[in-house]
């Protein structure tokens, strides 16, 4: 019998062990989602809203005990996670809210007496998720999805099996039907046999490169549908005239909260040479208040990594870094899964830190004296997920937006994901797009309508 432990990365503790679903048990469990779909794409649009605020209801209500799952099993200081369990009840409550009139027809001008777009759902779509916002990277996955007629199905990280049965239980809570949502209890070893499975229809995957490379060859070569959220190393980019109190704070929320776990986290504080010392002076200090410890309790803003070899990676990282001439400013050690915040200065763009991803709490400096040579550190990566730009003269930075190999810009604020706007990268970060109406538009069929009388 293949199982899964869940570990608590602060106590060390095992949580619990899950009986993995068998090969066949898989099987059935995705031809009775298929039957659902059937049922469940026939709904209205007033229907499946019905359903989905019912959800939003339900993690505000049961929000602690949703949180606390979180917290133990991958690590995240409870005040966070009670935030992460909020933001997917707006979520739920923007598509319910949105959906129907993102779907409408849409008429187009041609030769035809009529003539439109129709948005249709696909099917059974698979989600291979990650451990770092266990909840929200899969509530802006299903929202979207159920309300647009699909149905899911959840492949979630090993480390977080706890939150995946619980994501279930909020749908069934809610009262949606049996098989819209269902969570699958396998590693990522079974991922290619159920995306050949031709009942599912498309994947969506958020997590590493590598991930993301294997679920997009096995998708291709069964023509089917992705979308893919990888990586990213964003820079956060300081010029001189920055509100440099604001600019401070918001630097250190960027990189730090999640405990450094985030593809959008500023990874890269690239500061302009005049503002350089007293911007670092202040930094150190401001980081080096942030209180570290217990994740359940309600002060606590740093936590341990959800696992000590995703903490181990960092170190490596740095002792590399380092080994090139980086400068450790403040913390740099580790302990278990525990790394200190941490900031390096002397970074150059050949070091580790620099050209890969830093999924922890590390924060990486490098000074600049131009802004066209900001923007060239900036995009000297592999990654393409966003970036940050802190100046008081907003109009002449607006003309340089052109010039970001990003999938976004954000001027004097972090980068962040917002129901309403579209999230996702470029280059090695992926494609896509969740969230908004471009998230809710790729799974779907924009069937064609050409009507002569
Ligand atoms: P990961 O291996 O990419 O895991 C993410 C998800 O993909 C998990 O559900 C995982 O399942 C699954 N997976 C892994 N390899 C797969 C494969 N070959 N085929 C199909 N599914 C696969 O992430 P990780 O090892 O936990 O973290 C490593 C790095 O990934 C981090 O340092 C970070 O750079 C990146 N990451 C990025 C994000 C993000 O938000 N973009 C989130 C998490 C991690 P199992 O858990 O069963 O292996």
């Amino acid at each position: 019998m293949s199982v899964t432990l869940s570990k608590n990365p602060y106590t060390g503790k095992n949580i619990k062990s899950y009986k993995n679903h068998t090969p066949e048990e898989v099987t059935e469990i995705i031809k009775a989602a298929d039957e659902r779909f059937q049922q469940w794409r026939e709904t209205s649009f007033p229907q499946r809203a019905e359903l989905m605020l019912a959800a939003a209801e339900e993690l505000k209500k049961n929000k602690h005990e949703y949180a606390e799952t979180m917290t133990a099993e991958m690590g995240k200081p409870i005040s966070q996670a009670l935030a992460e369990i909020e933001k997917c009840a707006w979520v739920c409550e923007y598509y319910a809210e949105n959906a129907e009139k993102q779907l409408r027809n849409e008429e187009i001008d041609t030769d035809a007496d009529k003539s439109y777009v129709r948005y249709e759902p696909l099917g059974a779509i698979l989600a291979v998720m990650p451990w770092n916002y266990p909840y929200w990277q899969v509530f802006r996955f299903a929202a979207p999805a159920l309300m647009a007629g699909n149905v899911g199905l959840l492949k979630h990280a090993s480390n977080v099996f706890g939150c995946a049965l619980n994501i279930e239980k909020i749908f069934k809570r809610a009262g949606f039907p049996d098989h819209c949502f269902t969570t699958l209890l396998v590693g990522s070893d079974r991922v290619e046999s159920i995306l050949e499975n031709p009942r599912i229809k498309a994947a969506t995957l958020t997590g590493s490169g590598p991930a993301g490379a294997s679920v997009a060859s096995i998708a291709g070569k069964n023509i089917k549908k992705t979308v893919l959220e990888l990586g990213g190393s964003n820079a956060l980019i300081v010029l001189k005239d920055c509100d440099m109190e604001k600019t401070l704070e918001i630097c250190v929320n960027a990189r730090f909260q999640n405990t450094g776990q985030s593809c959008i986290a500023g990874k890269r504080l690239l500061l302009h040479t005049d503002i350089a010392d007293e911007f670092i002076t202040k930094l150190k200090e401001k980081v080096s208040r942030l209180k570290s410890g217990d994740p359940t309790d309600e002060d606590t803003f740093i936590g341990t990594l959800a696992r000590t070899d995703l903490a181990e990676d960092l170190e490596k990282q740095l002792k590399e870094s380092v080994r090139s001439g980086a400068k450790v400013l403040l913390g740099g050690k580790r302990k278990e899964a525990y790394f200190e915040p941490t900031i390096l200065t002397n970074v150059t763009k050949d070091m580790a830190v620099f050209k890969e991803e830093t999924f922890g709490p590390l924060l990486s400096v490098t000074t600049f004296e131009t802004l066209e040579e900001a923007i060239a550190l900036s995009n000297d990566s592999k990654f393409g997920l966003g970036v940050s730009v802190f100046t008081q003269d907003v109009d002449a930075i607006e003309k340089y937006i052109p010039q970001f190999e990003e999938g976004a810009v954000f001027i004097n604020e972090l980068v962040k994901s917002d129901p309403r706007l579209p999230f996702g990268g470029i280059k090695e970060s992926g494609y896509g797009r969740e969230l908004s109406e471009h998230g809710i538009r790729e799974f779907l069929n924009r069937k064609t309508v050409y009507i002569n009388r």
